[in-house]
């Protein structure tokens, strides 16, 4: 999409919400105990379903953040004294650990930001002994690397371990298999690849966990899957409070939105622009920021890149901003050092050649770059397909 008013959001979430997804939003207020919502929530399932990857029809729908979906999931599944193996290579990993130590008992395997998880030190926590739950971020936003999903669920099995996976800035934008991967509890959010604005959580629980979630007596109120899940089972489907209406109705339609275009090629549009992005700056003598080891890649929804020597990641930001684009710089300890461009949801290929031109000139501003224009050719040949 190309927004028409004077500035671009090209951060990872919030993103830049079609006209469709905004005016879905000025429909009069219906009752949330009704028919008609019943309806949306049923479309609401069955399209993210599909992009869960998931045969599981337990999808809670929540009125809240991502965090949301992150804590109904480690809240609902754990005691307290249940060790819950966060992994942490990130801000939204450090979240989990948070969380874990909130509701569990908290086994933490660090790795500095930037790094890539070490799949021999996973196991090592494993089989020292019982790990209930293994919570790992799918693409971490902070630094922009995809951690091997597929390789914990694997070792989630072999352990007997629940597996909670954040999905929240690649669900749309990424190939997410819940069920193929074992993963138990599937966490995703609407202001990032789903292109709605933010405040609405998407949970995909298999029977597995929603079975011992029953054994857990301290089970979030607000947050309680149990009962997200016993509303949603009705005749007519709901949800245990009062829902956002709105934002389901801009829910509503940025699921159809991503069902009309399809998820092989979505995912394909936002590898394609994310590579443009990390191909060009590299052209720029700009370096990415993650360190991948065999079972990491770059993420394909977000771009994390050194800020080069001598300057402030933060500068870059704020002179894009200027420009009217707005990126985002590092998180916490990553600040100043970091500079990170999302390529989530609608974002165009027009988008990211627009980013990508500013971004250029602020760099030659700042004598970087020597001469702008090589950019725009790498970027172009790389997103080619998308021009057909
Ligand atoms: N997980 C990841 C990977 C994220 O990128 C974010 C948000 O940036 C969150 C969790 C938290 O989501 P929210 O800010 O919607 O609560």
């Amino acid at each position: 999409m190309i927004r028409t008013e004077d500035k671009l959001m090209m951060m990872p979430g919030p993103v830049e919400v079609p006209h469709r997804v905004l005016m879905a939003m000025a429909k009069p207020m219906i009752n949330h105990r009704s028919k008609e919502f019943s309806a949306i929530y049923d479309e609401c399932q069955k399209i993210s379903a599909d992009f869960f990857k998931t045969k599981a029809d337990n999808i809670s729908i929540i009125s809240g953040s991502g965090t949301a979906g992150m804590e109904a999931a480690i809240g609902c599944l754990n005691n307290k004294s249940d060790k819950i193996l966060a992994i942490d290579n990130g801000k939204f990993g450090q979240r989990f650990k948070k969380l874990a130590g909130k509701y569990g008992t908290v086994v933490p395997l660090e790795f500095e930001w930037g790094k890539s998880v070490d799949l021999a030190a996973v196991e090592e926590k494993l089989a020292a002994g019982d790990i209930k739950t293994i919570a790992m971020v799918h693409n971490e936003s902070a630094t922009a690397i995809k951690n091997p999903a597929p390789e914990i669920g694997a070792l989630a099995k072999k352990y007997g371990a629940f597996f909670v996976l954040d999905v929240v800035s690649s669900l749309g934008g990424d190939d997410i298999r819940t069920d193929e991967w074992g993963v138990d509890i599937a966490v995703t959010g609407s202001q990032k690849c789903i292109a709605a604005p933010p405040g609405i959580a998407i949970v995909s629980a298999n029977e597995r966990a929603l079975a011992e979630m029953e054994n857990v007596t301290t089970r979030p109120y607000y947050l309680d899957l149990v009962a997200y899940n016993k509303s949603a089972s009705k005749d007519l489907k709901e949800t245990p409070y009062t829902p956002a209406v709105s934002l389901f109705y801009a829910l509503q339609e940025a699921l159809r939105i991503m069902n009309e275009e399809g998820l092989e090629k979505r995912i394909e549009r936002h590898y394609l622009m994310t590579k443009a992005v990390r191909d060009a700056v590299t052209a720029l003598g700009v370096e990415m920021f993650p360190q991948l080891n065999e079972v990491s890649a770059y993420s394909n929804t977000v771009s994390a890149m050194k800020a080069p020597a001598g300057i402030n990641g933060e500068d870059i930001k704020k002179a894009m901003n200027k420009r009217g684009i707005i990126i985002t710089g590092g998180q916490d300890e990553l600040k100043g050092k970091i500079f990170r461009i999302g390529s989530m949801g609608a974002t165009t290929p027009t988008n990211i050649m627009t980013t990508l031109a500013e971004l250029e000139q602020v760099l030659c501003d700042m004598g970087v770059v020597d001469s702008p224009g090589a950019a725009m050719d790498i970027a172009g040949e790389t997103m080619a397909k998308l021009y057909e």
